[in-house]
């Protein structure tokens, strides 16, 4: 009886379509009484999650840390700061992205005013992933309680310290009868997505985006899919030149290759979603890059990365085997340049580099998603165009150059979500800019007002007068009527 009482209890606990339509009624409610669409609501719900960065830090840093063993630096700045830094961006602005926006009306509505009106969608899902854990979360879910809806966050159960953690903090820090998070795997995820929701906005791989999306459909629901790709990273040979002043002089070759390390290996081991995954340089520049990128990673992460506190782990043991195979192929394992250390109980794999890989190589296939780097070499550099746009869209483009009309080029030939000339990853961080991706790196985009808009209808409003009816528009239909319009 004791078992049965057990197994009643992990029943009665299982997140099914039950609890979840139960959960879905109860947060509709409270959207319909319209506490979540005040100004004031949605103030207070924001100052609570930055209060609670504010307070938490430490244990969220200690999560990451069981997660990912994510450096303590590394999180602070891409999880924890960015975090506050939204909540501080939509606090100051959001009287301004509320406010209706005024359009011009034509000559036919004379006299009239028109007027765009942001309204929440209403009752709202995130679904998110786990390279990011906490930002990733929370980056939506404060542009869900920007807009006025109530949300429901699903975090990642790859991150499981993340996910419980987020699970109590919102719990204790936040309003309940509209913020709420379910913890849980494929059960729970599908259990919610038979729900109707206003929108779901989800973040991870392009196999589950589909499934995300045709579950979707079923309700007519809109979806806004944050997804990856294989993001490239064009290097030119000119960059090779002295740059700086007299306090800070080094090569371009050389902050090229630092700001590409920062990227790949300075960004969760390379399990980000817009971490160069592969390199393109001339031929005859190879040679250099990767003998820069050999020295820089010894300076960065020393002698023996594996040692190096600096540098994230693989995830779990599926993505730790996963990027093994990759490594493994035949086709490539002679191409290694760099690395190629990994520790299986660890869960660690040291920066590793290869070039000329075969372009239809395991890894050069799907995403990476992890510290591997290969560098494909093209005999001149235009030619990576042809490259980049044989492959699906990818979410992130990068390019190194101080030519003008390779920069041009570039911007104009290459389709991907975002784009960085000379640098990696710190698009992300403009808040005026959108992020998101194009074809299979997703759709849709948020960040600053474009999460505010992500998670609004724009409700288009026209205010006509009695005044100004004329009898051309109604019948009867005559000659007379037509030459006067
Ligand atoms: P994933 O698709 O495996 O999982 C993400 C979420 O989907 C999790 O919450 C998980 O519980 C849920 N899920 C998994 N299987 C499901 C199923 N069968 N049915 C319903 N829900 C399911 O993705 P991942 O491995 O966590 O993420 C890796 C991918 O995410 C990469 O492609 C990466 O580029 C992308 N990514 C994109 C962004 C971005 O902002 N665009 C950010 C981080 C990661």
């Amino acid at each position: 009886s004791a078992t049965l009482s057990v197994m009643a209890e992990e029943e009665k606990e299982a997140f099914d379509a039950d609890r979840a339509g139960a959960l879905v009624k109860e947060l509709r409610e409270c959207f319909d009484n319209g506490k979540t669409k005040s100004y004031d609501w949605r103030v207070s719900q924001l100052e609570s999650i930055a209060k609670m960065v504010d307070e938490r830090e430490k244990d969220i840093l200690a999560a990451l840390h069981q997660d990912l063993s994510k450096p303590e630096h590394e999180a602070f700045v891409s999880e924890i700061s960015l975090t506050k830094g939204s909540c501080k961006l939509a606090l100051q602005e959001l009287k301004s992205w509320m406010m209706p926006e005024k359009v011009k009306t034509s000559m036919t509505t004379y006299p009239s005013s028109a007027k765009i009106v942001s309204e929440p969608l209403g009752v709202v899902l995130v679904i998110s992933t786990w390279n990011y854990p906490f930002m990733l979360s929370l980056e939506p879910v404060i542009g869900a309680i920007a807009a006025g809806n109530a949300v429901v966050l699903k975090p990642s159960e790859i991150a499981p310290a993340t996910s419980s953690l987020l699970a109590k903090l919102l719990e204790e820090y936040v309003d309940n009868t509209a913020i709420r998070v379910v913890e849980g795997a494929v059960a729970e995820t599908s259990a919610l997505l038979e729900q109707k929701w206003d929108t779901i906005f989800y973040t991870g791989s392009g196999r589950v985006g589909r499934i995300i999306m045709s579950a979707a459909a079923r309700h007519l629901t809109p979806v806004i899919l944050e997804l990856g790709g294989k993001c490239p990273a064009v290097v030119d040979s000119d960059v090779n030149i002295e740059v700086g002043n007299s306090i800070y002089h080094t090569s371009g070759v050389m902050v090229a290759v630092r700001r590409i390390i920062a990227g790949k290996w300075g960004c969760n081991s390379g399990q980000a979603c817009i971490a160069p995954d592969y390199l393109i340089t001339a031929k005859a520049f190879a040679p250099k890059l990767i003998d820069t990128l050999r020295s820089e990673l010894k300076v960065f992460f020393g002698e023996n990365p594996m040692e190096s506190k600096d540098l994230s782990r693989i995830v779990n043991l599926y993505h730790f085997k996963r990027l093994s195979k990759l490594m493994d192929e035949d086709k490539v394992s002679d191409m290694k340049v760099l690395g190629g250390q990994r520790d299986e109980n660890q869960l660690k794999i040291a920066p590793t580099i290869f070039l000329d890989v075969p372009e239809d190589s395991l890894i050069m296939e799907d995403e990476i998603f992890g510290p591997l780097l290969p560098i494909l070499t093209v005999e001149n550099l235009e030619d990576s165009f042809a490259v980049i746009n044989s492959r699906p869209k990818p979410l992130a483009a990068y390019l190194f150059t101080n030519n003008e009309e390779l920069k041009n080029n570039f911007v104009k030939n290459i389709s991907s979500g975002g784009m960085l000339i000379n640098d990696t990853i710190l698009h992300v961080t403009v808040s005026g800019l959108p992020f998101g991706g194009v074809g299979e790196s997703g759709m849709g985009s948020y960040h600053g007002k474009f999460s505010f808009d992500a998670f609004s209808h724009k409700k288009a409003v026209l205010y006509r007068s009695f005044e100004g009816d004329t009898p051309t528009r109604y019948p009867p239909y005559t000659p007379g009527k037509l030459k006067l319009l």
